[in-house]
């Protein structure tokens, strides 16, 4: 005979396919000893011969193996399944090997009918226990089992409620309820044109079709379809059958929900609610208030104890934090279901090690049982989860954390009103430029309307984990204005918003914060993480101060110092734009003579923060023109001039004339009306932006970002790269000489060709052996270059030759690889690409593995060729990514570089990666 039924005593618990999730999940409580209601469960299988034979009809034999089971459920419970004078009730739950919530269908009380309800009545002494127990069974078994809609009974149940003049349910009394059953009964009939089925195995047996029925249900197939179940996931349903409990039985009786420990702060104490004298459906109908889980000692010591028990019995068994039902019927506790707890990040972390401290599971369990992208909760400040206002807009997230501050449409206003009078600032821009950086630091957070995931905003805030939202193409900035649309809402300079850098919502006004937390055990917990990875996490940082918050985080160096981010600093940009705009070579060399010494002072701040952890420094990467005002800006400013000009011209022939006018002002008019701007600083400034303008014309591009940038410039204006080597090295010499141990390394971006890498070195070994002769130290610096450009990936070979190192660039990787521009893709096609499912993700956050990855498992495998050392790493957004970085790790590489917030993540991840690896077991 083939077996279709299992008794929770006999069931596999790990058997979800065959038994589906809850039905395993009771034979194993069952199993270990926990006191579950008696019962058992017919198989997924029945379901599926079910559904195919045409006729609707279960196996030939199924319904004899129920009868056998519920034979043995009677013997447990010493009731009779049908019998008068002691009545069994069963529930018929159905379940899939995929937890599937709300999307089929649930009978209770079933075993009721005109004789056992009676019995019941006699056994409970209750008689409107007895008659709300049937109207309950009677809607429920019409609905689920004959499709008797709901409002059909509602109507009756409201109508009998008016007459009785009571407004809430628990004011029926024991006639009204019969009554409800009564006209319930009728109301069968009316629809199924055939009387409420009295029979207890009768009514079974339409459950059971019912709920094998309900696989096929159109809620449960469109769920499927939209979570993407497939049949290898979970293929039918089973049908659990256990004996009824009920926590409305008196004082002695009660239901409640907890969790083993505190979901929001993981504390190690039991966490839950209950309610005396009461059923499930009541605490989560909300008609009474629950009590919180220690009154139950005062009320029922004993059962308290016995809870107490249980929790400790399910976390010894499941080794994780459960979240658990439970039933005391008349002093006697059940546990009607548990699952693993759903908890913040908090309180994840927390359990992991405190569940390890007290030996419960191993470092190995406390780390993967958590999401690494998790972690982002507890490091930046969130908006309340108790807030549950509309978002105004809509951005992408592009950098997370939280902000509120008063809007400022330009950088000057954000540094004057944010760092000056102390005031917190919302930087809203069409965009940014590098030009804005002191905006940033001022700001508490950056909006823009334009830009994806790695523009400049995006990328220069994560860096300084601000939170900032790109790309909110929604809002219409008006940057003359000072004004900004949403629809038809207007923001003005000062309004207060909030933004959600982690899901890129703009609300207006300020929203309640919480703030991050790096907690001991946070710290504890990613120890642990570092002793089993492979993969070193380093951060992308510019500054000192980024530099010693990465540290903070467990940076184990810097893998990406963009140095585009110093010559922006206000003390400096005015000396790069005269290196740019210089008219020769000498003009430009005295620029850079007074850049050196600040760039000198960057590189040893970064050296000494990190010390002895590696540094590595990127040669200028942008087209110099992003350092200039745009063409536009220029003209107006020009335009500007012009005008002034006149008007000073003006005020001079204005200031003679009232010579002439006797005796009208007393020294003649001179002083008063002779302006303070003369018309040679105007001249000046004129000339000076004339000269900027053709500047910014000689240097304009069609695809800057494909052209005179990178090792491009390097070459063709030698001047600057060596004076940022020659800091470099100067640096290195200075902390050499004070006998600190530093990591220099120098790589150059946007390298295609070996010929490029080896025209910077000969500058590098040239100026080497200029600083060493003079410092009279041996320098280390190591020499390295991204790999950022196709080409990069197919000459992996020859640039191993000269480089020590490789660092994938993969934001410029992907664009290059797709063709999508970083800067527009992300808020065009792309999320159309994405729902579609042309492309599954992002590539821009989501490392693409499938193209860009095997681009880069070309460059590692033909670059360790030549030079087995080669030390390889990935500088680009997706080295904070955890599946990119188990990406990463799996393809050989040693480090990833990340913005610093985002450290704590890759250091899980990467544990992680090391974890799941098992092609280093023997
Ligand atoms: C990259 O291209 O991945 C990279 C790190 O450089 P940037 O983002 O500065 O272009
Ligand atoms: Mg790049």
């Amino acid at each position: 005979m083939y077996k279709w039924v299992y008794a929770f005593s006999e069931g596999d618990g790990s058997d979800k396919q065959l038994l589906g999730g809850k039905g395993a999940n009771l034979c194993e409580m069952t199993q270990i000893g926990l006191n579950v209601p008696p019962g058992f469960v017919i198989t997924t299988e029945a379901c599926l011969h079910y559904l195919e034979s045409g006729e609707k009809a279960v196996p030939d034999d199924l319904m004899e193996q129920v009868r056998q089971h519920m034979t043995q459920v009677e013997e447990l419970t010493g009731k009779g399944f049908g019998n008068a004078a002691n009545p069994l009730l069963v529930s018929v739950r159905s379940g899939s090997a995929m937890s599937m919530p709300g999307m089929m269908d649930t009978i209770l009380n079933l075993g009721l009918n005109a004789d056992t309800l009676q019995g019941e009545i006699r056994q409970t002494g209750d008689a409107r226990f007895g008659y709300d127990a049937y109207r309950r069974f009677i809607q429920l078994f019409g609905k689920v089992a004959m499709d008797v809609p709901d409002e059909v009974f509602d109507a009756e149940f409201e109508s009998v409620k008016q007459a009785a003049h009571v407004t809430e349910d628990v004011g029926l009394s024991a006639d009204d309820l019969r009554e409800i059953s009564e006209r319930f009964l009728k109301v069968f009939q009316e629809h199924t044109g055939r009387p409420f089925p009295e029979d207890p195995y009768e009514q079974l047996e339409l459950a059971i079709k019912a709920v094998f029925g309900s696989w096929m249900g159109k809620r449960a197939v469109d769920y499927r379809r939209e979570f993407k179940i497939t049949p290898e996931m979970a293929n039918g349903t089973a049908v659990n059958i256990c004996t009824m409990v009920f926590g409305n039985r008196g004082d002695d009786s009660a239901t409640g929900v907890a969790f083993t420990r505190n979901p929001g702060t993981g504390e190690d104490k039991l966490y839950g609610e209950y309610l005396v004298n009461a059923q499930g459906e009541d605490v989560v109908a909300g008609i009474r208030t629950p009590k919180p889980i220690h009154k139950l000692a005062d009320e029922m010591p004993e059962m308290a104890r016995q809870l107490d028990q249980l929790r400790d019995n399910l976390e010894n068994h499941y080794k994780e934090v459960q979240d658990f039902e439970f039933t005391i019927e008349r002093g006697v506790l059940y546990c009607l279901q548990t699952r693993n707890g759903k908890m913040n990040a908090v309180a994840m972390v927390r359990t992991s090690v405190e569940m390890v401290r007290s030996d419960l599971i191993s470092r190995e369990q406390a780390l993967l049982r958590i999401d690494p992208a998790y972690l982002e909760q507890m490091l930046y400040p969130r908006l309340s989860p108790d807030f549950k206002g509309d978002s105004m807009a809509q951005g992408l997230p592009a950098s997370p954390g939280a902000a509120s501050g008063f809007v400022v449409f330009d950088a000057d206003r954000a540094e004057v009103q944010g760092r000056d009078m102390g005031r917190p600032v919302i930087l809203v821009r069409e965009e940014t430029k590098p030009e804005d950086i002191h905006g940033f630091f001022a700001a508490e957070g950056i909006l823009t309307s334009r830009g994806g995931k790695t523009s400049h905003a995006a990328v220069v805030a994560r860096g300084m984990g601000k939170p900032c939202v790109a790309g909110a193409e929604g809002i219409h900035v008006d940057v003359q204005r000072r004004e900004a649309y949403v629809g038809d809402h207007m923001i003005r300079e000062g309004d207060m918003i909030t933004i959600d850098g982690s899901s890129g919502n703009v609300y207006l006004g300020q929203v309640p914060m919480v703030e991050p937390e790096f907690s001991d055990e946070l710290e504890r917990l990613l120890e642990w993480a570092d002793d089993v990875s492979y993969l070193q996490v380093m951060a992308n940082a510019d500054t000192p101060p980024d530099a010693a918050r990465a540290l903070k985080f467990g940076a184990r160096g810097i893998g990406l110092c963009r140095t585009e981010r110093m010559f922006n600093a206000v003390d400096r940009l005015p000396v790069v734009i005269e290196m740019i705009v210089a008219e020769d070579a000498e003009q430009r060399e005295s620029a850079l003579e007074r850049l050196l010494p600040m760039q000198r002072a960057d590189f040893r701040g970064l050296f000494e923060t990190m010390a002895p952890h590696p540094v590595t420094i990127r040669l200028l990467d942008p087209p110099i023109h992003e350092f200039l005002p745009t063409e536009r800006q220029l003209l107006n400013d020009i335009e500007q001039l012009n005008h002034l000009r006149d008007s000073v011209l003006g005020m001079d022939v204005l200031a003679g004339s009232l010579l002439l006018l006797d005796g009208m002002l007393d020294d003649g008019g001179d002083r008063k009306v002779r302006p303070f701007v003369s018309i040679d600083m105007v001249e000046a400034a004129l000339s000076k932006k004339q000269q900027m303008l053709r500047k910014v014309r000689a240097l304009t591009e069609v695809n800057p970002m494909l052209g005179h940038r990178g090792v491009r410039l390097g070459i063709t204006f030698p001047e600057i790269y060596r004076m940022q080597i020659r800091a470099i090295l100067e640096a290195e010499a200075e902390c050499a000489a004070e006998g600190l141990e530093v990591q220099p390394q120098m790589m150059v971006p946007q390298v295609c060709t070996v010929q490029e890498l080896r025209w910077i070195k000969r500058y590098v070994d040239e100026i080497r052996a200029e600083v060493e002769a003079a410092s009279g130290h041996k320098l280390n610096c190591r020499f390295g270059t991204m790999i950022e450009v196709v080409r990069a990936c197919m000459r992996a070979e020859s640039l191993a030759e000269e480089a020590d190192f490789f660092s994938f660039g993969t934001n410029d990787l992907t664009q290059a690889t797709f063709s999508f521009s970083r800067e527009d893709a992300e808020n065009k096609f792309l999320p159309m690409y994405n729902n579609s499912g042309i492309l599954q993700d992002n590539p821009f956050e989501v490392l693409d593995t499938k193209g860009v990855g095997k681009l880069m498992e070309i460059a590692v495998q033909w670059g360790k060729k030549v030079k087995p050392d080669l030390s390889v790493g990935i500088c680009g957004e997706h080295g904070g990514h955890p599946s990119s970085i188990a990406f990463c790790h799996s393809a050989g590489l040693h480090y990833v570089s990340c913005s610093p917030p985002r450290v704590p993540v890759a250091r899980l991840a990467a544990a992680h990666a090391a974890l799941k690896d098992d092609s280093w077991t023997d």
